[in-house]
């Protein structure tokens, strides 16, 4: 359950060093180095699970629990927002590919935007996108 390569897994086992918030015996929360904003923070599970797809229903929501309580952290040390987000995939931003969540506080003029969406759907498109969607549950 572990990668030697994976720096995230270095974290957990403390060989790369951190700002720990966080940890439990499933789950750890630091600190990330690149912020966002101040208090930016990483969830990840302590054993090596890729994405989203890989990741147990029981870690994930161990994961969930703790980003609800940063969230409220960051709530009540200051942020006026958070933004929760998990990339999985290159295609969705994803570069570490040991499976996190972002918890980052946020400010109404921070300047950072999140994703705008360039189109509708087209007559009867929503209820066959939705269709195939959950078929595949
Ligand atoms: P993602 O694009 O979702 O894979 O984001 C990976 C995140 O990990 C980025 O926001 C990085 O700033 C962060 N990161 C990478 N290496 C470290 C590290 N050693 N300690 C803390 N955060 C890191
Ligand atoms: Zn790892």
């Amino acid at each position: 359950m572990k990668d030697i390569e994976c720096i995230f897994c270095k974290i957990v086992e403390g060989t790369v060093p951190s700002t720990k918030i966080y940890e439990d015996e499933s789950v750890l929360a630091f600190l990330d180095v690149n912020p966002v904003n101040v208090g930016h923070t990483l969830v990840i599970p302590k054993g090596h699970f890729k994405n989203i797809y890989e990741t147990p229903y029981e870690i994930i929501a161990n994961m969930i629990k703790t980003v609800k309580n940063l969230s409220e952290a960051l709530k009540k040390t200051g942020a006026e927002g958070v933004n929760v987000a998990m990339n999985n995939d290159t295609a969705a931003g994803q570069v570490v590919f040991h499976s996190h969540v972002h918890v980052i506080p946020r400010y109404v003029n921070d300047g950072f935007e999140l994703w705008h969406g360039k189109r509708g759907y087209e007559e009867g498109e929503a209820q066959q996108v939705a269709k195939k969607i959950s078929e595949s549950l």
